[in-house]
């Protein structure tokens, strides 16, 4: 890309421009419902030549497009006409046993991390499916099966190097920066590029017990009372989601759990979830962590349609599981739909909600409607579903949304995320790292 190189100084990565023979493969993201043409996707090979990108974006004032794992719902990582600045060869992660510390490309995607510390007998808390980009998930706070024991990703975050909007290379961590490094965790889309996260790792073992329960549905809100119970009153090893979903067509109940103590403990801690009768299947065994960290990968791989809702919960009453199970009935026909409830609390609520950008450590549960399919012709009907989901559930709803699972793209919705009080904290926040705002694909806030 001699134009880039010219203008500033040298960059070394590489360029897809429209007509190239990888443009379609590049453009593409996840969602397969997102369809957008770029005019130049640009590789930076290091921070240089990620601050030569925002600036050569900026000097032509073009929309910026920043792309980690790709894995947006609402699709922020591409753009129509702009320059995407697509992180994929700023990848790996290095341990530090000693340390017990692990540093990050800023395009590096989950399985690379957790791979990396298992390799010295520790982890990272982070999500469930490993083609995941650590970036998005990280800037929007990171849930996933260890967080009642070691809390969301940004509890383990210790530092990031950052390229900000005109092109500064800044670290951000609790001593330096501090004010940027609260906003990153968990708005942390808006205020720059990372190109390197530090995190604090921690020992695990690589034996879990994990693997679901399923029944017919008319259990549902036995099983739902049972997942409660190991909820408000279990360890914090102890994961278990809780949903419903069709089975080829049947409506079936299920819980999914993953225990990290030791499987004697695990046996005592599960055996109620596992003590109700007529299981259709029940697959708890003691597995390696990392084998867990890939069951998903296949279901969730790249190219379908996807739209999601979801919410804190404070409490899940028994008349929202009943609700939930009609509203199966309205998936449309072609797709595949359902709800899950995640376990929170433990050392997610243990960090007090102003500590952190991230909004909603005091919801109990994370509920999450999720609806895929292929067919264009379903889109409205999909997104209807979606849309409404969640309505029983929202008299129990605590403060706060979930960022990265937000598919909605509207004004004002960034408020809703956050709440008043931390919102305008925010803006103060954007208005000093980019007033003019050349991050904004994301839950944008409005400097
Ligand atoms: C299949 C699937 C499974 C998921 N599972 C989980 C889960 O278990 N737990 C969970 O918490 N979430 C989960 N999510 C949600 C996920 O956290 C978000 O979709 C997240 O935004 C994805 O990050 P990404 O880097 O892959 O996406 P991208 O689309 O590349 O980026 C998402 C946003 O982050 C910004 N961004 C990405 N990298 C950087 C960076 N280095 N510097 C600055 N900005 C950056 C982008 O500009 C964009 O606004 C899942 C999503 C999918 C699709």
């Amino acid at each position: 890309m001699r134009e880039l190189g010219e203008l500033n100084g040298g960059f070394a990565g590489e360029v897809v421009r429209p007509g190239d023979p990888g443009y379609d493969a590049a453009r593409a993201v996840w969602n397969g419902t997102i369809d957008r043409r770029p005019a130049l996707i640009v590789r930076p090979t290091s921070a240089g030549d990620v601050a030569a990108a925002v600036r050569f974006a900026r000097d032509r004032e073009l929309v910026v497009a920043v792309r980690g794992g790709g894995h947006s719902i609402p699709g922020f990582s591409t753009c129509d006409g702009g320059v995407v600045i697509d992180l994929s060869r700023l990848r790996g992660a290095r341990v530090d046993p000693e340390a017990q510390t692990a540093r990050v490309g800023g395009g590096a995607l989950l399985g690379e991390l957790d791979d990396a510390a298992q390799q010295h007998g520790l982890v990272c808390p982070v999500g469930v499916v490993s083609h995941t980009g650590v970036g998005g998930l990280t800037l929007g706070g990171g849930m996933g099966r260890l967080q009642r024991r070691f809390g969301l990703t940004i509890d383990s975050l210790l530092a990031v190097d950052l390229v900000t909007a005109d092109g500064r290379h800044v670290r951000a961590s609790e001593d330096e920066h501090p004010e940027l490094f609260w906003g990153l965790r968990g708005a942390g889309a808006n205020f720059g590029i990372v190109t390197a996260f530090e995190f604090r790792l921690h020992p695990l073992d690589g034996t879990v017990t994990h693997g679901v329960v399923t029944h017919p549905v008319e259990r549902a809100v036995d099983l739902a009372a049972r997942h409660r119970e190991l909820v408000e009153t279990g360890p914090d090893a102890a994961w278990a989601s809780f949903g419903v979903a069709l089975e080829g067509g049947r409506p079936t109940a299920y819980v999914s759990v993953l225990h990290s103590g030791p499987p004697a403990d695990a046996e005592r801690d599960l055996a109620p979830l596992r003590g109700l009768d007529g299981a259709l299947t029940d697959t708890i065994e003691t597995k390696q962590y990392l084998q867990t960290q890939h069951l998903a990968d296949e279901a969730t791989a790249w190219g379908h349609r996807f739209s999601m809702r979801s919410a804190f919960l404070r409490s899940l009453p028994d008349g929202v599981v009943h609700a939930w199970i009609e509203r199966l009935d309205g998936v449309p026909e072609g797709a595949e739909g359902g709800y899950s409830v995640w376990s929170c609390g433990g050392a997610i609520a243990a960090v007090a909600d102003e500590a952190t950008a991230f909004t909603g450590r005091e919801g109990r549960y994370w509920a999450s409607a999720e609806i895929q399919w292929d067919e264009p012709e379903l889109d409205d009907a999909c997104r209807a579903w979606g849309r409404a989901a969640l309505d029983e559930a929202k008299p129990y709803e605590a403060v706060g949304r979930y960022v990265n699972d937000v598919a909605e793209v509207e004004d004002g919705l960034a408020r809703s995320i956050y709440g008043d009080a931390k919102y305008e904290r925010l803006v103060a926040l954007k208005r000093a790292w980019d007033p003019e705002n050349v991050f904004r694909l994301n839950q944008n806030i409005q400097p």
